[in-house]
């Protein structure tokens, strides 16, 4: 399906719209989920933490949005969390440059060149403003990161760019408070903000968003000596081979092959492909891509991303990085605090590896995949345990004692499952509405039931339709999402 069409749904059926949009002064970036958005945003969290945290063992934390200066001098955010952006000398409209430049060259230009470096390529390139056509002014550094006065002092803070460095700074006392063992992951839900030039394409960039991250303290030593390697050692990665070709390559092969570094690795890739597997993307249309030296942070010593092919090209949801010691190194350094810990009986300051993943961007890509065009209806495929309404009970006219039916039947369901009741409109609208929503499950109450207590059970892709008795419908429903939808 096609972004305008997923941005149809969304707006129609309330995944997320604009915030603020009463107010001619919204800013962009900024979108709210609604209350379907929000539940299915929940059930993505939810299955994250069973296929991956739980699977794993991690610790999930739930740090401050507003951190300390120094945090981001540490970090490396105050000196170097910078775009290169040029203004229009003509209209005054400012650009990314780097964006710019490769838009109009179709070239992948780093980010982190000198401004004189941005000036000389949009001078030789002859780029100037997509606006007006104007001659654009002189590349310069804006830092991305929300500055925030505390108190009556107005204390410089930030909101955090990113939610790992609650993670780091938090690590060595959660480490013992959890009587921890290195490899040692931890992990936290929440939002980050980043003040991009251009906001775009809706969840895709945004200015206030949640991110998902784990980041695995690990002994650099000890790479190739993990126990869950078993686990995985037949599973397939998508790696991604030359320009345009992805190969499904065993986790064992991939090592030995040096395809990925490690055994360690290897078996965190292999989790968070099996999760997106799960959570109903389409594995033709999901790669991993090893960074280039120039396209990867400087401390990174290896770096993946993961990468889901949409109507908008390929987007980048999860990015692996190794980032080597250089986090606990810099806040021991700026804190002068100890971060080593004991592994054994050696101290050692942990390596991090990392999966960050972006969870707008991949609900989004998720609706995108599951959104399908059928003959006579729109309908979500979500897997049943990301869908925002698990059943819908509707009496099929408003009279002769159908409603009373219906309700009972939703009464007793909706203490259990996310269950909706519909009256309005007809059966097949009803039925519509419970498609583009991803509900799976459809009961109807008809004049049928009156005379022998059974109603008629919808399932949403094959529209199949069964009677059950009524006093079954608790228990179908039951093994349904506790049986069948967990074997998806
Ligand atoms: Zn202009």
């Amino acid at each position: 399906m096609s972004y305008d069409e997923v941005m149809r749904l969304a707006l129609e059926r309330g995944f997320y719209v604009p915030s603020c949009e009463i107010y001619a002064d919204a800013p962009a970036g900024f979108w709210d989920y609604g209350p379907v958005g929000t539940a299915f945003k929940n059930k993505f969290v939810e299955l994250w933490r069973r296929e991956v945290l739980r699977r794993d063992e991690m610790v999930e934390i739930d740090g401050s949005q507003i951190m300390a200066k120094d945090v981001f001098v540490a970090s490396g955010h105050l000196e170097n969390f910078f775009d290169p952006i040029v203004t229009c000398t003509k209209c005054k409209t400012t650009i990314r440059a780097d964006r710019l430049i490769s838009e109009k060259t179709g070239k992948n230009i780093p980010e982190r060149l000198s401004d004189h470096d941005y000036d000389s390529l949009l001078k030789e390139n002859n780029v100037r403003c997509p606006k007006c056509g104007g001659e654009l002014g002189q590349v310069s550094k804006f830092n991305m990161m929300f500055k925030v006065g505390v108190g009556a002092a107005n204390l410089d803070t930030y909101l955090r760019p990113e939610t790992c460095q609650s993670i780091f700074v938090d690590f060595p006392r959660f480490f013992k408070i959890m009587r921890g063992k290195l490899p040692f992951p931890m992990a936290q839900l929440g939002k980050s903000f980043r003040n991009e030039i251009a906001p775009r394409q809706s969840l895709m960039r945004l200015r206030e968003f949640y991110q998902a991250e784990i980041e695995i303290f690990f002994n650099p030593d000890k790479v190739n000596d993990v126990e869950e390697f078993e686990e995985v050692r037949n599973y397939p990665l998508r790696l991604m081979r030359g320009e345009d070709t992805v190969e499904a390559v065993p986790c064992e092969k991939a090592v030995e092959q040096g395809l990925v570094p490690s055994r360690f690795v290897a078996y965190y890739l292999s989790l968070i492909q099996q999760f997106y597997e799960k959570a109903g993307i389409d594995l033709n249309r999901f790669r991993f891509r090893r960074l280039a030296e120039d396209e990867k942070a400087f401390y990174a010593k290896v770096a993946f991303d993961v990468e889901v092919q949409t109507s908008l090209g390929w987007i980048e949801l999860v990015a692996c990085n190794d980032r080597s010691d250089y986090d606990l190194k810099r806040h021991s350094e700026v804190s002068k605090s100890d971060m080593t810990v004991l592994d054994g009986d050696v101290k050692v300051l942990p390596n991090v590896f990392e999966l960050s993943m972006g969870v707008d961007r991949s609900l989004y890509c998720i609706l995108e995949h599951s959104l399908v065009k059928e003959e006579k209806r729109d309908v979500l495929k979500l897997k049943p345990q990301l869908a925002p309404v698990q059943v819908g009970v509707f009496p099929l006219v408003t009279k002769e004692g159908l409603p009373d039916k219906a309700n009972q039947i939703y009464s007793t369901l909706k203490k259990e499952f996310q269950t909706t009741y519909d009256v309005s409109g007809s059966i097949g609208r009803r039925y519509r509405r419970l498609d583009e929503i991803g509900t799976p499950l459809g009961i109807t109450v008809d004049f049928d039931t009156l005379k022998d207590d059974t109603v008629t059970l919808r399932e949403r892709d094959s529209m199949q339709q069964s009677r059950i008795k009524v006093s079954e419908v608790l228990q179908k429903v039951r093994s349904y999402y506790y049986q069948e939808a967990q074997l998806v």
